[in-house]
């Protein structure tokens, strides 16, 4: 890996970070009139914790990292905006991004003027690193991973995974938003290993908490503290904090919940194979399964004629007649099934 300032954006080396009043007091205050808030309490009238400091101790030791290697952003898509602000120099660097992926690296590239590369996977989704690393060049700073993959499914190589990291200079961010469904180990018990190493959760698929907007960074100490230097400095708020909190007392709720969509999933699989208008039901390490019909756009329209809304990604890298299916919850669907089973009746 390049020396990390290097890979660093040349604003953003010079910038003077915003120091919130909550910044520079640390400590037990008993009158705060520091921040200009409105002093009535209702809960809500403070600003929240810019660091969100027993949220990250909490997590931290779940997670067994240290909570100076976590960010936590307003759902990834922030830390995936942030990471392009930090690393790439508008209007000259570049990103590589595999093809079909996770749309917003390459929205979120677009926003900021950064040039996005794609290479595409295997037609069975899978990657390969040497392809991947072929379409480095001097001005390509961050490389995307997503594994499992959106909208395939699929959990990526980790030998190729394991390739891509060690041979590229550059940060390599590894979006494991659906791990908790996966049975593989997740990358940030990697950290050590792997300086140049990003890895995004999210409280938004199997926590269930997508309506609060958290998701999680994982790198070493200095990368999260480039991320601390460019953030908003109350980028998550008091309520999401709390609510977070609680969430990760009831991890036992949340991980029969895990076990329920997964034995749906299998459910679905089952199903969506025997029908005469499925073609193919790729294999999932996810909440949802990307599914090709003999014709997609005509299915997906009967079915938001009925109230059902799937995703159609026909239109992707080798999605041709693909739509991808969310698993819902047992009596969702049956409804989904038994309109497919009456689909051109
Ligand atoms: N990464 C992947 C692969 C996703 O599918 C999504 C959401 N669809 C996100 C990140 C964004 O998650 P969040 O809600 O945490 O912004």
């Amino acid at each position: 890996m390049k020396e990390l300032t290097s890979l660093v954006r040349n604003n953003i080396q010079q910038l003077a970070p915003y120091s919130s009043a909550r910044d520079e007091f640390e400590g037990n205050g008993e009158v705060f009139l520091d921040a200009n808030e409105n002093p009535y309490d209702c809960g809500f009238n403070r600003y929240p914790d810019p660091y969100q400091r027993q949220l990250k101790s909490k997590l931290a030791n779940m997670k067994g990292v240290a909570p100076s290697q976590l960010f936590l952003g307003n759902g990834s898509d922030e830390a995936i905006d942030l990471t392009l602000r930090i690393f790439c120099e508008p209007g000259r660097d570049n990103i590589i991004v595999t093809d079909p992926t996770y749309g917003m690296y390459a929205v979120s590239a677009a926003i900021n003027n950064i040039e996005v590369i794609k290479v595409p996977l295997t037609e069975r989704f899978d990657l390969s690193a040497s392809s991947l690393l072929s379409a480095v060049n001097e001005y390509t700073k961050v490389i995307f991973i997503c594994s499992p993959n959106n909208p395939s499914g699929n959990s990526l190589n980790m030998d190729e995974i394991d390739k891509v990291i060690t041979s590229f200079e550059g940060i390599v961010v590894v979006d494991e938003a659906y791990i908790d469904f996966s049975t593989f180990p997740s990358y940030s018990q990697k950290l050590d290993r792997f300086p140049n190493l990003i890895v995004l959760q999210t409280f938004s698929k199997a926590w269930g908490i997508a309506g609060l907007r958290l998701g999680i960074a994982y790198a070493t100490e200095p990368i999260i503290s480039w991320f601390n230097k460019v953030k908003p400095p109350y980028n998550i708020n008091t309520y999401s904090q709390q609510i977070a909190l609680e969430k990760l007392d009831e991890e036992d709720k949340v991980r029969g919940q895990i076990a329920e969509i997964l034995a749906q999933r299998d459910r679905l699989q089952e199903e969506l194979k025997k029908l005469p208008i499925v073609m193919e039901v790729f294999p999932s390490d996810t909440n949802f399964l990307l599914v090709r019909f003999t014709e997609a756009q005509k299915i997906f329209r009967y079915l938001v004629d009925r109230e059902i809304i799937v995703r159609d990604r026909s239109k992707v890298k080798f999605g041709a007649n693909c739509l991808r299916i969310t698993v819902g919850t047992p009596s969702e669907n049956s409804k989904l099934l038994e309109a497919l089973k009456n689909f051109n009746i």
